[in-house]
Parts: structure tokens; C-alpha cells; sequence
């Protein structure tokens, strides 16, 4: 059984943050239209299992890097930006012209999701898979699998075997 691990092992924000110099990332939808930059560092990044980001991104495993929403600018292209909410708790954002996917806001969590694969540059260093629950494939990594989410974002805290 995995250790339950506390609230900051979590954060994606080590000690040493507060000495760098805060990275800028860029990253665009398929087509280029829409661009996104992202300063600073993530709050959260790890994997989601959930149903909906299997169904949304047709693949098994979403890469989320989550990010206060005034670390993250739309530099270009912002009108075609469309925004698509089946909760209230999700709201997903592609390009209107080519339907690739850029971000969610999670509007209870005040974070973004830009999708980590997008940014060019950035190093995913993922602490947790969230709604592993759901998982559509097993991933042994040592990373603790939470049920749903870790309680510090509203979830349970359950924890799962991989
Ligand atoms: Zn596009
Ligand atoms: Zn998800």
C-alpha cells in the first residue's frame, strides 16, 4: 500500500523555487492559430485518468501541468478560442479552425490545465495520477494513484494499488 504523501510532496513547486528566475513556456493548439504562454512554474502536474479527458482527448492518459490562471496568456489568436463545459467544473478550450485542444479551466480549483504536451521547452514532472478510478490502463511509475483527487483539490485522498 503506498504512503499517503503530504499536501507539499505534491506541489510541483520545490524550495528552491524562489531562486529562479521564472521560465516563460509557449505552446499552441494542432494548427498554430491559437498561442499560449505560460510563466513560472505549475502548481500541480501529474496524469488524469478521468472519463471525461479519456473521451475529450480520445487517448487513455492526460498530461495535466496546472497552473494559476494569471501565470497563464493567450498571445495569439484568442478569437478562435471556443470553450466547451459539460460540468461545471470543466471548462475545455480548442481552436475553433482546427479543434486541437489548448487548456480546462477548472473554475472551483481557480487552475488551468494547459496540456503539458503542449509546451514547447517545459519538463512534465508529474507527482500523482488523479481518477485512477477510471483508468483505461495500468502505469507503474511509484506515482501515488488517487482514486479521485488528493483532499488539498477537493477529492477523497483515496489512494489505489497501481
Ligand atoms: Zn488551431
Ligand atoms: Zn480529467
Amino acid at each position: 500500500m503506498t504512503k499517503n504523501p503530504g499536501y507539499n510532496d505534491l506541489l510541483a513547486e520545490g524550495e528552491d523555487a524562489h531562486e529562479q528566475r521564472l521560465a516563460s513556456y509557449r505552446g499552441g493548439c494542432f494548427c498554430g492559430a491559437v498561442e499560449v504562454e505560460v510563466t513560472g512554474k505549475p502548481v500541480f502536474a501529474g496524469y488524469c485518468r478521468c472519463a471525461d479527458c479519456q473521451a475529450w482527448s480520445a487517448a487513455p492518459i492526460n498530461a495535466f501541468s496546472l497552473w494559476k490562471s494569471d501565470s497563464v496568456r493567450i498571445t495569439n489568436g484568442e478569437a478562435e478560442l471556443g470553450t466547451f463545459n459539460k460540468t461545471e467544473h470543466s471548462y475545455r478550450k480548442f481552436c475553433k479552425r482546427c479543434g486541437g485542444h489548448v487548456m480546462t479551466e477548472h473554475p472551483r480549483m481557480r487552475l488551468i490545465d494547459v496540456y503539458a504536451n503542449l509546451l514547447k521547452g517545459y519538463q512534465h514532472q508529474p507527482t500523482l495520477h488523479a481518477n485512477y478510478a477510471s483508468k483505461m490502463v495500468s502505469v507503474r511509475d511509484g506515482l501515488p494513484k488517487y482514486a479521485d483527487l488528493p483532499a488539498e483539490l477537493g477529492g477523497s485522498g483515496e489512494i489505489l494499488p497501481d
